[in-house]
């Protein structure tokens, strides 16, 4: 079934069941769009000073989306739990001017969503709208709700420690790198990988870490993660794997044979929340959403993301050869991304070559893409090293070539760097 197949059954099985939180608003998904019927059901804090902010007489506000992935483990514990409107009442930044608002910075500092504001009495120094503070950072808030509604509602705590472990691996080795599948190059965050393919890569193996930890009955006699009993865990993972299931797919649609986003039982737990779980369904719900009609179909928001990420289909080359060791070369350096070795017919005394050892779409360099950024600055880098090398007879100064397609005389179809020297070359280029 298409990911669009899949939000239609969603939305099918969410229309057949009944309210699931104390939330009484008109639709699921536009109760965000709509803010203002929340702020026509809801009366002004007395103190308030400014009546351009004006905020709902709620105990909490939290400040957040639908898409948003961290958001969405708050909400999933209001939902779960049943928590009314008039003890916490779910906002859009919009609501105060918008992320990077002066208003909403006075809350979030970051300008991050979500947010939580506290009533005044938990937290007296701070005066905000009311003498309302806040609480940033999605885990953060996901506790305290806990413990504030510990009463109402599934605890969301079992004994397992596994909810806490998994959670944690969530938040450290999926939230860092998961932005690999939605966010322009410019704004990755890839930490230790290169690129957003390796991260992809390292984002699938930490998908089966988690795995790795749960038994074989989840979503059969164990309902959720942990057992029978919902956890921070599930609210936790959740929204990521509808990320997950929705986006890796791009990532191979050229491939014949697909990998599944997620790994077996990570699956069967995701697809059965969605499906039968009225909570989980209204959050996969909320997330798809935007992502299809407003990421996909409006902004075209994939389209320069999901090229990126495809996997180099080209013919190989001679340099694959060389890379995989089936034809000897003069290899004179080397790191984990890039191979130098002698040219075999030589156009200078000195004449090396060096090629990123994985191609990545580069055939020549005008395939390339914001995302290479990182991989073409290291062969810049290690062909100026090379260039001072006086080992491999260069001397002072080098000539650093780059053929680029057929009118530029490039003859293999994979990005290489010529560097030459040894001799004073010569005034022309053509
Ligand atoms: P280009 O014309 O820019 O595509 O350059 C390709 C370069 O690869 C030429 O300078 C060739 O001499 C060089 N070359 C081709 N095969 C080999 C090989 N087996 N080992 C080393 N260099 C090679």
């Amino acid at each position: 079934m298409t990911a669009i197949g899949l939000l239609i059954a969603a939305v099918a099985a969410v229309g057949n069941l009944g309210s699931v939180s104390g939330f009484h608003l008109p639709h699921r998904i536009s109760k965000y769009k709509t803010s203002s019927s929340h702020l026509a059901m809801a009366t002004t804090t007395e103190s308030s000073s400014n009546n351009d902010n004006i905020l709902p007489n709620a105990d909490h506000i939290l400040f957040d989306v639908p898409v948003s992935n961290n958001g969405a483990r708050c909400r999933i514990i209001l939902y779960k739990k049943g928590i009314s409107n008039e003890q916490v009442t779910i906002l859009s930044p919009a609501h105060l001017g918008g992320l990077k608002s002066e208003e909403y910075k006075k809350l979030s500092p970051l300008g991050l969503m979500p947010c939580l504001t506290l009533p005044k009495h938990e937290n007296p120094s701070q005066q905000y709208h009311g003498g309302l503070s806040s609480l940033v950072e999605s885990d953060t808030i996901a506790r305290y709700l806990l413990s504030k509604y510990a009463t109402i509602g599934p605890s969301f705590q079992p004994e397992n420690p596994k909810s806490n472990l998994i959670a944690r691996m969530h938040d450290m080795y999926l939230t860092t790198i998961q932005g690999c599948l939605y966010k322009p190059a410019s704004r990755l965050p890839l930490g230790d990988y290169p690129d957003r393919k390796s991260a992809i890569e390292a984002y699938r193996k930490n998908w089966n870490i988690i795995e790795s930890f749960l038994t074989d009955d989840v979503a059969e006699d164990a309902t959720y993660l942990c057992g029978k009993e919902v956890s921070l865990a599930d609210a936790t993972l959740f929204p990521s794997a509808v990320f997950a299931t929705y986006m890796l797919p791009k990532f191979d649609s050229d491939l014949d044979h697909p990998e599944p986003p997620l790994p077996p039982k990570l699956t069967r737990w995701f697809d059965h929340l969605r499906i039968n779980d009225s909570t989980f369904t209204k959050v996969y719900d909320e997330i798809m959403d935007t992502m299809v009609n407003s990421w996909e179909n409006t902004n075209h928001r994939w389209d320069s993301i999901r090229g990126a990420g495809v996997r180099d289909t080209a013919p190989s080359t001679i340099f694959d050869l060389i890379l995989n060791g089936s034809i000897p070369a003069t290899i004179v350096r080397e790191n984990e991304h890039i191979l130098a070795f002698k040219d075999i017919n030589p156009l200078a005394p000195a004449h090396i070559l060096l090629i990123p050892k994985d191609r990545n779409g580069l055939t020549s360099l005008r395939q390339s893409t914001e995302e290479h950024i990182h991989i073409l600055g290291q062969l810049l880098v290690m062909a100026g090293e090379i260039a001072k090398d006086t080992s491999l007879g260069f001397g002072d100064g080098a000539r650093i070539v780059i053929n680029d397609g057929k009118d530029g005389g490039q003859e293999v179809q994979h990005l290489h760097v010529h560097v030459l020297g040894g001799r004073q070359m010569e005034s022309t280029f053509g």
